[in-house]
């Protein structure tokens, strides 16, 4: 019988995916002989590989076969699965419950050559650049199967319960609203869920989906943990579909606005006004809240760095709201990254250091507030460089990966270098100017390519091309 090995390809606190325990599981249903994790120093005929997160990618590179056949799969693969097909045998694109099982008794009789074709499958050997991507594939039903799933690697253990799949708001930038359609788990799978939980293990449940508060039974959900004598943390809640959904005060409440202004929400598809952001936190502190989290995404191709002065003063209304005691709210700001399986794909991503500039500066002026009332924290702010990783490896192709190991450690770089090179080599290409987004806001050290921005050399500026009266490139 094949043996299978299974681990997740991330840093050792990351690991507890709920999504390949699930995998693992069907496997195990389906009568086959796996580990999960695998067990270094055993050869195994099958290795499954969980990726979780595209910056994950770059583990790829040095990491081992424990098998003839590696397989990769998890959600990054259903937003873009080119940069690990040179890494493995097959990729799988999709929800793996019922098409792994299917997948494991093809290559049982026929290698894994005999995945090529069927649906959600990609055959490395098989693949060649510009073929289509297949569409991801998804569980019809959701699989009811599913056991909670008890999560050791934190500091204390917790238990997961999955109530939904995809997202049904589909936020333009948002992978989760894109890469796979909304359903929710009965009411009944999730009440079975709870009351099999073993209190002795943990009293912790973290009930998950994409967006908690959108699921229709979502306050039931938090009186049967209750009931049970189970705490729940709590995920983010959409502010234009508040609902009256009762919570312990001190719970954390997150939101994610997502955009400084009206109009780039809307343009977003978060369809937030300023007015609906100030009465929320009326709303919610006078019911009693006190800890919020707002999770912003700048940096789109259309926001200039005025756009901020339009947030500033809705959270200066915020401000001056009358409290009655101290409230927190942490602001985590997060550049925004085209993901390929969203609209705003083709979206160029911009990075203004004026706009993270007056971020900072906004942040301590407003830190402390005089006498009672809103203490406003930086949560973090990503920087240049850690965002044009994470471009360069979500938008990435089959070559990516490829040239970040033959670059080593000195990849970024060396992979600007090696843009610099296509830049030379495609300068006498009209389509070229197409490339590019000139727009006199950009520094003019920096230049944009492939959805990715970049710093510009001098020896760049002494090429043929030359900067134009709006600060963009010229001479191509
Ligand atoms: S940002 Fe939230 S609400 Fe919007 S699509 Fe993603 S998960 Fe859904």
């Amino acid at each position: 019988m094949l043996r299978i090995g299974m681990r997740e390809l991330c840093d050792q606190q990351d690991t507890g995916s709920p999504g390949a325990f699930f995998i693992a599981h069907h496997i195990k249903l389906a009568g086959y002989n796996i580990d999960y994790p695998a067990v270094m120093g055993v050869k195994y005929d099958i290795e499954l590989l969980s990726i979780h997160h595209s910056s994950d990618f770059l583990l790829l590179i040095d990491l081992p076969k424990i098998a003839p056949i590696r397989i990769i799969g998890g959600h990054p693969m259903q937003n873009n699965p080119l940069p690990v097909i040179p890494f493995c045998d097959a990729v799988f694109i999709g929800e793996g419950e019922t098409a792994i099982k299917e997948g494991i008794k093809k290559i049982e009789k026929g290698g894994v050559s005999s995945l090529y074709g069927i649906d959600g499958w990609i055959v490395s050997k098989e693949w060649k650049h510009g073929y289509t991507v297949p569409d991801t594939v998804i569980e019809k039903e959701l699989p009811d199967e599913n056991p909670p799933y008890l999560n050791h690697s934190g500091a204390s253990a917790s238990w997961y319960i999955e109530i939904a799949r995809g997202c049904p708001f589909k936020c333009a930038y948002c992978e989760l609203g894109h890469s796979t359609r909304y359903r929710p788990h009965t009411i009944e799978y999730i009440r079975n869920a709870i009351n099999s939980i073993d209190t002795k293990k943990s009293r912790k449940i973290n009930i998950f989906a994409p967006d908690e508060a959108s699921f229709p039974y979502y306050q039931e959900v938090v009186n049967l943990i209750e009931e049970k004598g189970c705490s729940t943390s709590f995920s983010s809640m959409r502010i234009d579909t508040v609902r009256d959904i009762s919570l312990k005060k001190n719970h954390l409440i997150r939101m994610g606005i997502d955009g400084m202004t009206e109009n780039t929400r809307f343009k977003v598809n978060k369809k937030i006004t300023n007015r609906d952001i100030i009465n929320y936190f009326i709303r919610r502190t006078r019911e009693g809240y006190v800890q919020f989290k707002i999770f912003m995404v700048f940096g789109y191709e259309w926001e200039n760095t005025e756009d901020f002065e339009e947030f500033a003063e809705t959270m200066e209304a915020i401000r001056r709201i009358p409290y009655r005691t101290n409230i927190s709210i942490r602001v985590k700001w997060t550049p925004f990254i085209p993901q390929p399986c969203t609209p705003l794909r083709k979206c160029i991503p911009q990075y203004d250091h004026d706009l993270v500039a007056r971020i900072n500066e906004w942040h301590v002026r407003v830190k402390t507030p005089r006498g009672i009332g809103a203490y406003i924290t930086n949560d973090g702010i990503m920087g240049e460089r850690n965002r044009q990783r994470q471009v360069i490896l979500t938008c990435g192709d089959e070559n990516t990966l490829l040239k970040i190991q033959k670059f080593g450690n000195n990849w970024e770089n060396e992979y600007y270098n090696d843009i610099i090179l296509v830049l030379r080599q495609l300068n006498n290409i009209p389509q070229f100017r197409r490339l590019f987004l000139f727009h006199s806001k950009y520094p003019k050290d920096r230049f944009h390519f492939q959805n990715a921005t970049f710093p510009l050399p001098q020896t760049i500026c002494c090429s043929p091309l030359s900067f134009g009266k709006n600060g963009g490139l010229t001479g191509l």
